[in-house]
C-alpha cells in the first residue's frame, strides 16, 4: 500500500475528516488531501505525529517500504511487536522483547551498556566473528557473517558425552551471542554461541536432534 492509500485509510478508521486531521497534526486541509492524492508526502515531524495519532509505526505509514528486523535478535518486525519508547513512540530499530521503556532487556545488551553501549557491543560481536572465523579454523565451518542475540533457554543443548553423562554448558536465563549455519558437508547444521567468558561450538540435525559438542573453550 502506498503512503496516501495508509493515511486515507487510517483517517477514516479514526472517523476524522480531513479538515479535522489536518488540525490534529497542525497542516492546513489542503495538504491532508495532497497527501491523500499522492502529491506529497507529508515531512519527518509530521510523521512523528501521524505515528503517534494513528498509533502505527512510521515504516507502516510510509507503506512499509523497508523490510524491518530488530537489530538485536534479528526478528522480522511489524508495529505488533515492535520496542517503543517511554513516551510511547515506536523504536523501529528492536523488536519489544530486546528493547522495553527506553532500555535493552537482555542481560547481554546491559552490561554493554554500562561499559560504553551499544558500540562496545558492535565491537565485541565483531571480534567474537573474527575468532570464530579465524582462530578457530572449524572444518565444514561456512564464514561467520553476523551473530544474534540468542536466549540461553531456546539454544541450551544437552549433550552426552562418551561416558553417557548427559550435560548442558548454557545458563537458560542468560543471553548469547550466536547463530546457526549450515555445515559446508551438507547434512548436519553447525550453532555457535559465546558470551565474554567461552566459545561453544556444536553440531546437530536440522531439527535440533542428536547434538554434538565440537568445541567448548575459555575465550
Ligand atoms: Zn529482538
Amino acid at each position: 500500500m502506498e503512503t496516501k492509500d495508509v493515511i486515507l485509510e487510517l483517517r477514516n478508521q479514526k472517523g476524522l475528516s480531513q479538515e479535522e486531521l489536518a488540525a490534529k497534526v497542525f497542516v492546513t486541509r489542503q495538504a491532508v488531501s495532497r497527501w491523500e492524492t499522492g502529491e506529497t508526502v507529508p515531512n519527518t515531524d509530521t510523521l512523528k505525529l501521524l505515528s503517534k495519532l494513528f498509533d502505527v509505526s512510521i515504516n507502516t505509514l510510509l507503506g512499509s517500504p523497508r523490510e524491518l528486523v530488530c537489530k538485536c535478535c534479528g526478528m522480522p518486525l511489524e508495529d505488533c511487536n515492535m520496542s517503543r519508547e517511554t513516551d510511547g513512540d515506536f523504536n523501529e530499530e528492536y523488536c519489544k522483547w530486546c528493547y522495553a521503556d527506553g532500555e535493552y532487556t537482555l542481560d547481554i545488551w546491559k552490561r554493554y551498556a554500562e561499559i560504553g553501549g551499544k558500540e562496545k557491543l558492535e565491537e565485541f560481536k565483531e571480534q567474537l566473528i573474527r575468532e570464530f572465523n579465524t582462530i578457530l579454523q572449524i572444518e565444514g565451518l561456512p564464514k561467520v557473517e553476523n551473530l544474534n542475540v540468542l536466549s540461553g533457554e531456546f539454544i541450551n543443548m544437552e549433550f552426552t558425552l562418551p561416558n553417557g553423562e548427559k550435560v548442558k554448558f548454557l545458563d537458560d536465563r542468560q543471553t548469547y551471542l550466536g547463530s546457526q549455519l549450515e555445515s559446508e558437508f551438507g547434512g548436519r547444521c553447525i550453532g555457535i554461541a559465546a558470551n565474554m567468558d567461552f566459545l561453544l561450538i556444536c553440531s546437530y540435525e536440522e531439527n535440533g536432534k542428536d547434538p554434538e559438542l565440537m568445541i567448548y573453550k575459555k575465550r
